[in-house]
């Protein structure tokens, strides 16, 4: 009987495939309260990616990442529609936490180590082709600069230019920082112009004019 000696190897997408196929089946946090439910979305091709903190309750219980009023937010700053934003194969979406962490006092509770130690490295190593990795909240300023993280995720935030073109730090789109993004109108008058400019080089199109991100600031007190 014919065997195959030399089976073709496999593409780099395949391999995404494989390794995310193994990513949605982890269960190597055992204590966590809605069990596991790892949400992240990648292709090969992605030259965007997106990494936040964690999954809150309605995005695990959807499974959609960002799906949320913080992630309406986000789309406006970037100037990407839906449908875009959800192209995996423009856009990959790894927060630092897969699956919903659980709530505390004071919020959710910080995003699992485990994943990035389990699994980030071999995602990383089949996402060669991402330009600009955008980093959402001090758990990714954290673990993607490390060192190079100022005293303050403001001040981290304000020195952007430092990361670029591999790195963009920005604060969390949620309702809950619109105290910080009033406090600090640099950001809308010099990181969301550079975001955009970014972003629009990677998608080619689709991007929304810089107004609309501006008032969106507004528009999301009290969500
Ligand atoms: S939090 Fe991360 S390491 Fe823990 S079960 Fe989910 S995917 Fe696996």
């Amino acid at each position: 009987m014919h065997s195959n000696r030399n089976p073709r190897p496999l593409s780099s997408e395949e391999r995404l495939r494989r390794l995310l196929r193994d990513v949605r089946t982890c269960h190597a946090c055992p204590d966590l309260p809605l069990g596991p439910n790892p949400v992240l979305r990648a292709a090969a091709t992605a030259r965007l990616l997106v990494v936040g903190q964690a999954p809150g309750i309605h995005v695990h219980r959807t499974g959609v990442p960002w799906n949320d009023a913080s992630g309406r937010r986000l789309r406006m700053w970037l100037g990407l529609a839906p449908a875009e934003f959800y192209d995996e194969h423009l856009v990959a979406i790894i927060p630092m936490g897969l699956c919903y962490p659980g709530s505390g006092p004071r919020g959710d509770r910080p995003p699992r180590a485990e994943c990035a130690a389990l699994w980030f490295d071999r995602l990383h190593a089949l996402l060669s082709r991402v330009e600009l990795t955008l980093l959402i909240g001090r758990h990714a300023q954290r673990y993607y600069l490390g060192q190079r993280c100022r005293v303050s995720l403001t001040e981290t935030v304000r020195a952007f230019r430092e990361y670029l073109p591999e790195y963009l730090p920005l604060p969390h789109p949620s309702g809950r920082n619109n105290a910080w993004l009033k406090a600090n109108p640099w950001f809308t008058s010099m990181v969301l112009p550079e975001l955009r400019h970014r972003i629009r080089r990677l998608a080619g199109h689709g991007v929304q004019d810089g107004a609309a991100a501006e008032t969106e600031i507004i528009d999301i007190e009290g969500q």
